[in-house]
């Protein structure tokens, strides 16, 4: 059944400046991914996934509000959460462990996906201080390591940037990630590997993606691809 046709619950969730219809829409949109039905089967609210959750530690934030919104077919509720809740989810996936067979985080991966693609503005504010980041990631194919994290290059990052940076091989020291990889090392992508990569990011729409967020950082990384495809003389 298509959400717009279903109770239309009071303003409880807040938002009520924003239609219903287009709450529904949003709701609609998330229910159309061919991977929902396989992420919520309904919810037993046995908790489980919140005790295994590590954002539900630290942050008013339950994986269980969000099946069971779904369940529910709550739209004003997905609606909030989607303007709130799914930012606070680490995509750690331990919530898997549901014995209903549910994918709360992978619900969450769909909802953030329709934020983005639809230019919500809880999109735009979560990915505010990450636009270096995604231009890093996605210009040289690799992830950013923790060396550089350095204060000039994330100001806006707070003081434990800085404190993180001077101390670097302290924290290295304490808590190890598997690889330890640096800028010296693990770092480098073969040039067939990129070139890969940004084919996929085109083809795929992910790139697309990040217009609805941030026009200028799609315009560099479309001149950058489009310059680095061009240069290796592959035709999309
Ligand atoms: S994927 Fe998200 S909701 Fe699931 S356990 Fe991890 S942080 Fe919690
Ligand atoms: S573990 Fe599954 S069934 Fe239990 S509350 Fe979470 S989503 Fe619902």
């Amino acid at each position: 059944m298509a959400a717009s046709a279903l109770y239309k619950a009071p303003d409880v969730a807040g938002y009520g400046d924003v239609p219903y219809e287009e709450k529904a829409r949003l709701f609609d949109l998330v229910k159309a991914d061919l991977r929902y039905p396989d992420y919520l089967y309904g919810c037993y609210e046995c908790g489980i996934c919140v005790a295994v959750c590590p954002s539900a530690r630290f942050y008013d934030f339950s994986p269980r509000r969000v099946a069971q919104a779904a369940a529910r077919e709550d739209v004003e509720l997905i609606y909030q959460q989607m303007q709130e809740d799914i930012w606070e989810c680490s995509q750690c996936f331990s919530c898997l462990r549901c014995p209903r067979g549910n994918n709360p985080g992978g619900i969450i991966t769909i909802m953030r996906e329709v934020a983005v693609n639809n230019g919500l503005a809880s999109a735009r504010e979560a990915l505010e201080g990450y636009s270096r980041i995604i231009y890093k990631i996605m210009s040289t194919g690799t992830q950013v390591s923790p060396d550089m994290l350095q204060p000039d290059a994330f100001p806006d990052w707070g003081p434990e940037v800085k404190d993180v940076s001077d101390n670097l091989d302290l924290w290295r020291r304490a808590l190890p990630p598997e690889t330890l990889h640096t800028t010296r090392t693990g770092w480098d992508v073969a040039p067939r590997t990129l070139v890969e990569l940004y084919l996929i990011w085109f083809e795929t729409g992910a790139l697309d993606m990040i217009k609805g967020v941030d026009e200028g950082l799609h315009m560099i990384l479309e001149e950058v691809m489009e310059e680095r495809l061009e240069e290796e003389g592959v035709e999309r």
